[in-house]
C-alpha cells in the first residue's frame, strides 16, 4: 500500500505490526457484504463467518486504516458520556442496560482474543480517570456512586492511593482518581488484523475495494466498487466517519471529528493503567505500552471547532503541542519524554454522544452502525453481533432501539 508521509503519519500501532491488506478478489454474488474493515465491519463479519454465513468485508485501504488502528487502546466499558450524563439523557434503567451493553462488548473482546489465541497485549489493567480539583473528585464521586448502586464495578481513589499505580510524583493539582478495575489495553493494529485472520479461518473474504454507491434491484443490492460489483442480498455498513458517504440520513448526525495522537519513545515503567484526565473540556488519555512507549492523545478542544467535520488524517502542530503539555504538567518528572511519531485519525460524533445503529433507508436488507464518539472499542463486539444477527434475521433487534436514527435525541 502506498502511504504518503505528508498526509498519513503512521501510528504507532501500525509502524509496530504492519496493517493487514486485504489479497482477495471481488466475488459476482455474496449473501451478506459488510462495508468497512474497522473494528465494527471486522466484528461483524467474525460474528458472521463463526456462524457459517457467507460474507465478504470490503475495506478500501487496509485493516484498521480508520479510526482503530490510530486509536488510544483503551477497552473500558461506558459511553463516551460519564453515566451521570447518561441518565440525564436516557433515563435510569435505559442508562443501565446501554451501559451493561458496552460491558457486555469489553468481556465479549476479552473471550474471542482468548479463544481464537490473538496476541494483542490485551490486558485488563482497569481504567483511572484523574481528578484535577475538589470539584472535579465530586463529579467522579457522583459517577462512581450512581454506577455502584446500579451493580457495576468502581473504586475512589485519595491522592495516596493514586500515587501508588503511578510510578512518578503526581502535580499538586491531582486530587485522587475514580478507578474502572475491568477496563483494560490492547495494541489496536494487532487486535484487528488478529480478528480479520480468525473471520478468514471461520470461512470470511476479505477484499481490497472502495465502496462507491449500493444501489437495489428487487430484493438484492447491487454493491458497485473500485475493484467490480458484487450484488449481495444483505448489507452491513460500517464505516464510522464515512457513513454519510453511503447512508445519506445520517449526514449531519454522525459528524467525522478528528483526533490527534502521539507516542513518546520508550520509558521505565510508569503507567500501570489506562489513564485519563480532563485538562481540557474534551478530555486526554493515556497508555504505557508494554514496550515501554507512551501513547497519548487528546486536547482536542484546543483546534479550531474542535476539529469538528474535520475529514483530514493529518495532525496539527498546535494541537500536539498542547498534546505534549500534558504529562509534564500532570507528572513534573516527565519533562524530558522524547516524542517519536505523531499522527491523527478520524472519529465520528453525534449530538447527543451516542452511537447510531438502525437499518439503511436507501437500499433493502441493509444496516449499519457508528458515531462511537471516540469511544468505540467497548461497542464493536456486541453492535457487530446485533448487525450480524441483523443480516440473519432479517431484522435489527428491538435491544438496540434506543441507539436508532430517529431517537428524539436526535431530531
Ligand atoms: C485518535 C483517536 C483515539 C481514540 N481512542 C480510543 C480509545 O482509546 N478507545 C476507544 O474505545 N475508542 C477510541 N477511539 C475511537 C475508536 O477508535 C472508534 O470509535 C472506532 O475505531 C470506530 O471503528 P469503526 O469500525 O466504526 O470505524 P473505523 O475504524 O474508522 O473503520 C472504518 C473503515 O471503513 C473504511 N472505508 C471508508 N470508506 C469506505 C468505502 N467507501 N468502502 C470501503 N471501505 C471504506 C476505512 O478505510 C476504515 O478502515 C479513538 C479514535 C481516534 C481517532
Amino acid at each position: 500500500m502506498h502511504i504518503d508521509p505528508d498526509h498519513d503519519s503512521l501510528s504507532y500501532w501500525h509502524a509496530t505490526q504492519e496493517p493487514m491488506i486485504p489479497v482477495d478478489d471481488v466475488p459476482a454474488t455474496a449473501e451478506v457484504v459488510v462495508v468497512g474493515g474497522g473494528m465494527l465491519g471486522v466484528w461483524s463479519t467474525y460474528w458472521l463467518a463463526k456462524a457459517g454465513v457467507p460474507v465478504v468485508l470490503l475495506e478500501k485501504s487496509a485493516i484498521g486504516w480508520g479510526a482503530t488502528g490510530r486509536n488510544g487502546g483503551f477497552l473500558t466499558g461506558g459511553a463516551a458520556t460519564g453515566y451521570p450524563a447518561l441518565i440525564d439523557l436516557l433515563g435510569r434503567e435505559t442508562a443501565r442496560q446501554l451501559f451493561a451493553l458496552t460491558m457486555l462488548g469489553q468481556e465479549l473482546a476479552h473471550e474471542v482474543v482468548h479463544e481464537e489465541g490473538i496476541d494483542c497485549d490485551l490486558r485488563r489493567t482497569g481504567t483511572l480517570s484523574l481528578a484535577l480539583s475538589a470539584s472535579g473528585l465530586d463529579g467522579l464521586q457522583t459517577h462512581y456512586e450512581l454506577l455502584r448502586t446500579d451493580g457495576f464495578a468502581g473504586e475512589m481513589l485519595d491522592r495516596q492511593a493514586t500515587q501508588a499505580l503511578i510510578n512518578t510524583p503526581l502535580a499538586e493539582e491531582i486530587a485522587g482518581a475514580f478507578l474502572a478495575p475491568t477496563g483494560g489495553l490492547l495494541h489496536s493494529s494487532r487486535y484487528l488484523a488478529g480478528l480479520a485472520r480468525a473471520a478468514q479461518a471461520h470461512g470470511a473474504r476479505i477484499v481490497r475495494a472502495e465502496v462507491t454507491g449500493i444501489h437495489t434491484a428487487g430484493d438484492h443490492n447491487l454493491i458497485a466498487t473500485t475493484a467490480g460489483s458484487i450484488e449481495a442480498e444483505r448489507v452491513i455498513i460500517a464505516l464510522n466517519a464515512w457513513t454519510d458517504t453511503l447512508v445519506p440520513e445520517t449526514t449531519n448526525v454522525i459528524v467525522p471529528t478528528r483526533g490527534q495522537i502521539l507516542a513518546y519513545e520508550p520509558r521505565e515503567p510508569i503507567f500501570t493503567t489506562a489513564t485519563g484526565a480532563d485538562i481540557t473540556p474534551t478530555g486526554e488519555y493515556w497508555q504505557q505500552t508494554p514496550d515501554g512507549s507512551i501513547v497519548i492523545g487528546g486536547c482536542r478542544a484546543d483546534a479550531p471547532n474542535k476539529d469538528s467535520g474535520v475529514t483530514d488524517m493529518t495532525a496539527t502542530p498546535d494541537v500536539i503541542a498542547k498534546i505534549e503539555g500534558v504529562l509534564p504538567r500532570l507528572f513534573p518528572n516527565l519533562s524530558d519524554l522524547q516524542v517519536a511519531r505523531r499522527w491523527a485519525g478520524l472519529m465520528a460524533f453525534t449530538p447527543d454522544y451516542l452511537p447510531v445503529v438502525d437499518a439503511a433507508q436507501s437500499s433493502v436488507s441493509t444496516w449499519y452502525g457508528g458515531g462511537f464518539c471516540g469511544h468505540g472499542m467497548p461497542f464493536g463486539p456486541i453492535i457487530g453481533r446485533y448487525l450480524a444477527q441483523a443480516a440473519v434475521d432479517g431484522t435489527l433487534s428491538d435491544d438496540v432501539g434506543i441507539l436508532s436514527r430517529s431517537r428524539p435525541s436526535l431530531a
